[in-house]
């Protein structure tokens, strides 16, 4: 391993060069860390909605060529200068939010949104010297949020890297290093639902069922999961649903259908499905007094919340999070902890597995709305 410190690395990666065009595994030269950045060699990484999002680029700034992926565990090849925190041979998360620890989000014990490494979708260089560390024959191929670990070794700033338990299996804790982890905390750092509580999520992808899993860990009686898809039900049972509710089952506002049920409404409420609608009726679902409702879910850039303010009057609560609350380095091994006590289930997120020479087949289980989670193994 230590033969590869300083000098260029060539390696795999899967390459996006077109919007919406299948990934091309290519020779790429990864360049050594710079300050405070660290190379990765990724061993394990899984496609999350976002990848995918920006790879069909509709809407947003394209940017190709380049390396996908943010969901991932690995190990440090090799560290930058001024890295004190990690060593080679340390096994990390990527996290595509990162966290410098000096400025004032980072000191705040109440924000996790750092000034200098949150998460940025139009930057496809390094902080550091605003280039590429990826290119093929010297040309650059684009970063993406600092992460891009669908690529044998990748670079990343210090401060987008949680350093985790070493016994920690990377095939499975992958996967909290985005979705998961966002789900469990807005339930388990912002909503707070008590022992005994009604929760209700909105949406049940990988998101709301990781909210759903986290009402069941906080030991919620009833769980209410909401979503337009009513296959998703089954599903939702392993993750702690108790009840479901499809809103076009219905000629009322799901809000309503909620607070009949509940005798006036849920004490906590998640959302995490990006629909507007959905936002309004988790919040108008929570009961007045002491409700608690959470955004999770990012919305169509025009959207607009609306809701008479009698609703905030009469004592609800709205909240959203981002990342779930968590600070990746200071936080993220402590969620990989409640899975290594079991108290958090990981397993069932994820459907399916690929080696690396077949990501495409990743993304064409997502387009097709199959499964969960699907693991890419780098090592065939
Ligand atoms: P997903 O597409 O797998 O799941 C969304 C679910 O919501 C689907 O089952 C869909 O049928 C359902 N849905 C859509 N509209 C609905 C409505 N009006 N009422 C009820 N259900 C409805 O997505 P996911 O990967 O689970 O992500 C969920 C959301 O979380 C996305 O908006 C994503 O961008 C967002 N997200 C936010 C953060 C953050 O830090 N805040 C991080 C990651 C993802
Ligand atoms: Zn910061």
């Amino acid at each position: 391993m230590t033969s590869t410190v300083g000098q260029v690395i060539r390696c795999r990666a899967a390459v996006a060069w077109e919007a919406g065009k299948p990934l091309v595994m290519e020779e790429v030269e990864v360049a050594p860390p710079q300050a405070n950045e660290v190379r990765v060699k990724i061993l394990f990484t899984s496609l999350c909605h976002t990848d995918v999002y920006f790879w069909e680029a509709k809407g947003q700034n394209p940017l190709f060529p380049r390396i996908y992926g943010h969901e991932a565990g690995g190990i440090v090849e090799s560290v930058g200068e001024g890295v004190t925190d990690l060593k080679p041979g340390d096994h990390v998360l990527p996290v595509f939010t990162g966290e410098c620890k000096e400025c004032a989000h980072c000191k705040s014990e109440e924000s996790n949104m750092c000034d200098l490494l949150r998460i940025n979708t139009d930057r496809g260089v390094m902080l550091n010297d605003g280039k590429s560390r990826f290119s093929i024959n010297g040309k650059p191929i684009y970063h993406f949020v600092g992460t891009s670990t669908f690529s044998e070794y990748t670079v990343i700033h210090v401060g987008c890297l949680a350093k985790i338990n070493p016994l920690a299996p990377l095939d499975k804790v992958c996967v909290l290093s985005c979705g998961i982890s966002t789900g469990l905390g807005a339930t388990l750092n912002v909503a707070k639902p008590a022992k005994g509580s009604t929760v209700a999520v909105f949406g049940l992808g990988a998101v709301g069922l990781a909210a759903a899993e986290g009402a069941r860990i906080a030991g919620a009686s009833r769980i209410i999961g909401v979503d337009l898809n009513s296959n998703r039900f089954e599903e939702a049972k392993k993750f702690g649903a108790t009840e479901f509710v499809n809103p076009k089952d219905y000629n009322k506002p799901v809000q309503e259908v909620i607070a009949e049920m509940t005798n006036g409404g849920v004490d906590r409420s998640v959302e995490c499905t990006g629909n507007i609608d959905a936002m309004i009726s988790a919040f108008e679902c929570v009961h007045d007094g002491w409700g608690v409702a959470v955004l999770v879910g990012v919305p169509h850039k025009d959207a607009v919340f609306k809701t008479h303010p009698m609703n905030l009057l009469n004592e609800r609560t709205l909240k959203g999070t981002f990342f779930g609350n968590y600070k990746p380095r200071s936080d993220l091994p402590s969620v990989v902890e409640k899975y290594m006590s079991k108290e958090l289930e990981v397993e069932k997120f994820i459907t399916h597995t690929v080696p690396f020479s077949e990501i495409n087949k990743a993304f064409e289980y997502m387009l097709r709305g199959e499964g969960l989670r699907c693991i890419i193994r780098m090592e065939e």
